[in-house]
């Protein structure tokens, strides 16, 4: 029976080795896709060669022979420390120091094969009978018990990272942070089993569950991954983002959020991961609908204190790269547009108005026509056109300079907006002529206006660059009518016509065609 649990315990250790082997193989050639791949290969190495000396010395009943194997175990135990805090940074993305961290391993590498002065073990090794093993037993000196601790704290030190991994993590890469929490935390079970008196045979158990740790570390890197960067890398992307993005599943259930979405819907929040997505953006009606709809590029706006415009992106996820693979969920992506959309509407509002009075030009006033026109419909009160020009303006300029011409635009343009309703358009036509656009207004109601409008210019005193300027316009006066509810060009002439008449007139005065 003896024999048998010798030869069981080889058989599993050496399993366990094999085993370790294959996983630092198949870590080593996927180094590309992870960043902690590399490293982890090193680390399921040495624990396969940590494991097939221990499995050897298992078999060993005399000093020289299992002394042996304890050679080939520290050949590679001494860097397990290191190598396990290497992997952890560079899991989470944080930058480590390996010469720093090898330092120490070194020390107790080199202190191993020489024993200077004792060093490491301070008693000749003896072989101890606890059926049916012998138990190689050493006396450790500082530099053995400076291994073991270093190698204590380096576990210590990888299980406290990737616990701030987890907390950091966003709900895409949770199941792989507790994974790796949880992988971390094996090697102190191994240990205090082995120091509690609980492993079978008093056995250190230590190779065993190191192999398990590595297993699990392996499934928690490799099929645990949903991004192929650092899960830490991808948190950081995608919180520093400017954009908000909401990750939903197939049902539309929140499964993601980024510090921008948070910024924008404080609702969202950890507690509601998993529950419908849609009830929380009560706030953005538009946002929802073009969720809905599927809209896959929208432009809507939200109002908060100000109203803010949103780019709307919804992107499709798949389970891998694959186009063909099984779709997971949605992404919604909100980018804040507000810049460019007050840009747009400054651009449209300047190319439709008059840089030296700031009221319409003669663009805008020809659109706002034919669209009048086209809207006319018979019974409704026909609009009226009044067209206007200064009256011997190229006198003003001569007299007092174009500068005080300029104002006197200005001013005229002024008096024009004071003198009409807001639903009226008044507009620079020419050089110095005007154009008004009277809606809902009859020839008669026009006339009216137009008369008001001559005897405000002629009332008023200008005051420009200086001079105390006076002057006065003719007007042109017509009515869209139900008979020609096409012609914009035969209203405009109608209009000019009568502007002529009422300058062959005299000036100063008003007619109407
Ligand atoms: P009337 O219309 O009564 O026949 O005489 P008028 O002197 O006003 O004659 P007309 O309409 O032909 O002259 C237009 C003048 O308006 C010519 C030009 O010097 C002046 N003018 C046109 N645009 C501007 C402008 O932007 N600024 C200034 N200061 N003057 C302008
Ligand atoms: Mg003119
Ligand atoms: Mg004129």
């Amino acid at each position: 029976m003896g024999t048998e649990v010798v030869v069981l315990a080889r058989f599993l250790l050496t399993g366990v080795a094999l085993l370790l082997a294959f996983l630092a193989y198949v870590s080593w050639s996927r180094r590309k896709d992870v960043p902690e791949a590399a490293t982890f290969a090193v680390l399921a190495l040495s624990m396969a060669v940590y494991s097939f000396g221990y499995a050897g010395e298992l078999a060993q009943t005399a000093v020289p022979a299992a002394r042996f194997w304890l050679h080939i175990e520290y050949l590679a135990l001494p860097w397990a420390g290191a190598l396990w805090v290497m992997a952890a940074c560079k899991h989470n993305g944080i930058k480590s120091r390996p010469l720093l961290l090898f330092l120490i391993p070194v020390i107790t590498f080199v202190g191993h094969y020489t024993n200077v002065h004792n060093l490491f073990y301070t008693a000749p090794m003896t072989m101890v009978h606890r059926p049916p093993f012998w138990v190689l037993t050493v006396q450790r000196g500082p530099l053995s018990l400076l291994d073991n601790a270093y190698l204590m704290v380096a576990f210590c030190i990888g299980a406290w990272i990737y616990l701030s991994g987890l907390k950091h993590a966003s709900s895409l890469v949770r199941r792989q942070s507790v994974v790796m929490v949880i992988g971390s935390f094996l090697p102190f079970v191994g240990y205090f089993t082995y120091l509690g008196g609980l492993s079978p045979w008093g056995l250190d158990i230590t190779p065993v569950t190191l192999g398990v740790t590595c297993l699990v570390m392996y499934y928690g890197i490799f099929h645990c991954g949903i991004f192929n960067v650092s899960p830490l890398a991808r948190n950081i992307i995608f919180n520093s983002m400017r954009d908000a993005v909401l990750v939903m599943d197939t049902y539309d259930r929140l499964l993601d959020f980024n510090h921008a979405a948070l910024a924008m819907f404080p609702v969202l929040n950890q507690r509601n991961l998993g529950t419908p997505l849609l009830p929380m953006l009560n706030s953005a009606p538009l946002l929802a609908g073009a969720i809905i709809r599927g809209d896959d590029k929208a432009e809507i706006q939200i109002e908060y204190a100000t109203v803010e415009h949103y780019l709307v992106r919804i992107w499709p996820l798949f389970s891998s790269s694959n186009p063909d693979s099984r779709q997971m969920g949605r992404a919604v992506v909100l980018a804040n547009v507000t810049a460019q959309v007050q840009l747009r509407e400054e651009l449209r509002s300047r190319a439709e108005t008059d840089a030296l009075t700031g009221i319409a030009n003669r663009r805008r006033f020809n659109q706002v026509l034919h669209i009048e026109c086209t809207r006319f419909t018979r019974g409704h009160a026909p609009f009226s056109l009044l067209m206007i020009d200064l009256d011997y303006f190229k006198e003003v300029n001569d007299r007092y300079g174009h500068a005080a011409g300029d104002e006197v635009l200005r001013q005229v343009a002024q008096i024009l907006l004071a003198t009409l309703r807001s639903t009226d358009l008044v507009a620079r036509y020419g050089g110095e002529e005007f154009a008004v656009l009277l809606t809902e207004t009859r020839i008669q109601g026009a006339m009216v206006i137009a008369e008001r409008i001559r005897a405000a210019v002629e009332e008023r005193v200008i005051s420009a660059d200086g001079n105390e300027i006076s002057l006065t316009l003719s007007i042109g006066v017509t009515s869209h009518t139900e008979e020609d509810a096409e012609a914009v060009e035969e209203l405009l002439k109608r209009a000019d016509e009568a502007l002529y008449r009422a300058k062959a007139a005299g000036r100063n005065c008003v007619d109407a065609g």
